[in-house]
């Protein structure tokens, strides 16, 4: 059964990836009403309904399960118990949500799947980091198990001097201690899984980060990654089945010497699929939103020899005028308010045609 074009879906977060999914919704005729905390976020500019509440507010949470046919989530640090009460009505469900938020629970899930993760420990005091340090070696990064994103919560430790350091500077959280991967390049597998377990897939990006950032996706990426893109795949095919995930997932990888190392997931779309709203003949918004309300696959195939996606971070977003000055550049501005350090802004993608 399909969700119709005119029912409404409930996206809960209201970040620029739940602005980018209710635009896509829109252009197939759907309603969107997106469920946050803050008081205008990105996502209720361009939605039909916007409801103001915390994420662990079961009645409002309950209130607008009312409203929706289908729900999602456009990010993965929400309280899960909460989002019970949308039922059966969530895509991908909580289970995609649980693994992705926690990266120690993340790593063992993809370890049983059968695919490579880098070397890891849990940790929760200075002493397990101290021995995770003298088993693994340096470099080793810690990232606290929840709540980080564009390299925030993490640490690196290049030293074992330093592991006091970087303990305090990650506020003494739990955490997992990953080996540092030497890599030759980062690539990111895009998978849109159904119900039945169909399955289509994007080109992998060459993803380019910088102080934990994404700054840059390319297609076709380069032969390093070209090479390990079959292998990932069927390591991403194999945790999107295991999760019995509906929707966009995101795996992304290291390119290493000896073959693709799952870095994390996302459990939706993902910044370095942002290129395929004009790069691809349909969008991973679009074909998330199809996913969900169960319509026929749109297809991934590149509209453009070559593709390039650069984010706008902090001030570079105001640049817009000069950005526009190309006329081929796809400007998107995201509608945030201060342009913080750090901070996506927006992006621009380019496609090469010669
Ligand atoms: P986030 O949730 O902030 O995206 P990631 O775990 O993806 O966190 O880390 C951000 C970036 O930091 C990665 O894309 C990569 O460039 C670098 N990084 C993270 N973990 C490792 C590692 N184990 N080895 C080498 N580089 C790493
Ligand atoms: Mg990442």
């Amino acid at each position: 059964m399909s969700i119709p074009p005119g029912s409404t879906i409930g996206i809960v977060g209201g970040g620029q990836l739940g602005r980018m999914l209710a635009m896509a919704a829109a252009q197939l005729g759907y309603k969107c009403h997106v469920f946050d905390p803050h008081e205008r976020p990105p996502a209720a500019d361009v939605a039909a309904g916007f409801t103001r509440a915390d994420y662990d507010d079961r009645s409002a949470l309950k209130a607008f399960g009312a409203k929706i046919d289908v729900a999602t989530y456009e990010f993965e640090n929400l309280p899960v118990e909460p989002l019970a009460v949308l039922g059966d009505k969530l895509h991908p469900g909580t289970r995609s949500l649980a693994v992705a938020q926690d990266r120690a629970d993340e790593k063992s899930f993809i370890e049983g799947t059968g695919a490579r993760v880098a070397q890891w420990r849990s940790v929760s005091s200075l002493d397990d980091v101290t021995a995770a340090v003298a088993e693994l070696g340096v470099p080793v990064v810690l990232k606290t198990r929840r709540y980080g994103y564009d390299g925030k919560g993490q640490a690196w430790i290049r030293s074992s001097e330093e592991a006091g350091t970087a303990w305090d500077s990650i506020g003494h959280e739990p955490a997992v201690a990953e080996a540092g991967v030497k890599f030759d390049a980062e690539f990111s597998v895009i998978v849109a899984r159904w119900a039945d377990g169909r399955m289509t897939f994007w080109d992998s990006a060459d993803n380019v980060h910088r102080q934990g950032i994404l700054r840059t996706s390319t297609v076709p990426p380069r032969a390093v990654i070209a090479a390990q893109v079959d292998e990932a795949r069927k390591a991403a095919a194999g945790i999107a089945e295991a999760l019995g995930h509906v929707g966009v997932l995101t795996v992304e990888f290291f390119a290493a010497a000896d073959g693709p190392v799952v870095n994390e997931i996302a459990p939706r779309v993902h910044n370095s699929g942002h290129w395929t709203i004009e790069g691809a003949f349909t969008s991973q918004f679009e074909q998330h939103i199809r996913a969900i309300c169960n319509l026929p696959p749109g297809s991934t195939e590149l509209a453009a020899p070559s593709v390039r996606m650069d984010n706008l971070i902090g001030d570079e977003v105001h640049e817009w005028q000069r950005l526009l000055a190309d006329p081929h550049a796809h400007v998107h501005i995201y509608g945030k308010g201060e342009a913080r350090p750090g901070r996506k802004m927006g992006h621009v993608t380019r496609l090469v045609t010669a």
